[in-house]
């Protein structure tokens, strides 16, 4: 588990992988600003070239499987024309979840790059920790912690509103029962 972004290789990646996961955060704004969870992603090709971007989009696709990272590597493979993103990185705002590090297996990703940690639905350095599982058929190299601290904010920030906004509603409904039974018993 690498920690610390200074970590990373000297050969430029770091400021593409940095300027990557900027624009996956601000990906994962805009998810948030449509009421999905925040999470965003971008694929780097090989020579560092931006095949795509995208975001959670569960909830406007009632699909489950909708993450932003399944998304993005969808979308770089096909604007490839192959099932196979040999050389790509994946830069995505939080680590991410087994159905998507399996997918990455299968794309056959060479780099994975996320934000903040995610020790309840992470399936990277938490949970099956895939990767590193025996019998694993590709194994893609793995910096987490990049732009940590702003991907963090970025969901707890959002799950803070939702609780609130869950908390009102609650609230509204049990003033609401309140008044049924003063009027009933009135
Ligand atoms: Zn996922």
């Amino acid at each position: 588990m690498i920690q610390d972004e200074t970590s990373l290789s000297p050969s430029g990646f770091r400021t593409d992988a940095r300027h990557a996961m900027r624009m996956a955060l601000q990906a994962a704004q805009a998810a948030a600003d449509r009421g999905e969870v925040p999470v965003g992603a971008v694929v780097l090709g090989p020579d560092g070239t931006v095949l795509s971007v995208a975001s959670n989009r569960v909830e406007a696709t009632h699909d489950a499987s909708a993450h932003a990272e399944l998304l993005a590597m969808q979308e770089a493979a096909s604007r490839l024309g192959s099932p196979r993103l040999s050389g790509c990185t994946v830069v995505v705002t939080l680590e991410p979840c087994p159905m998507c590090a399996a997918a990455m297996v299968h794309f056959r990703i060479a780099r994975v790059v996320f934000g903040a940690y995610d020790p309840k639905g992470g399936g990277v350095e938490h949970g099956p920790r895939l990767f590193e599982r025996p019998g694993c058929l590709h194994r893609p190299d793995v910096i987490g912690g990049v732009r940590e601290t702003e991907a963090s904010r970025q969901l707890r920030i959002f799950f803070q509103k939702l609780r609130q906004r869950q908390t009102e509603r609650l609230t509204d409904v049990s003033h609401g029962v309140q008044l049924a039974e003063r009027n009933a018993r009135s």
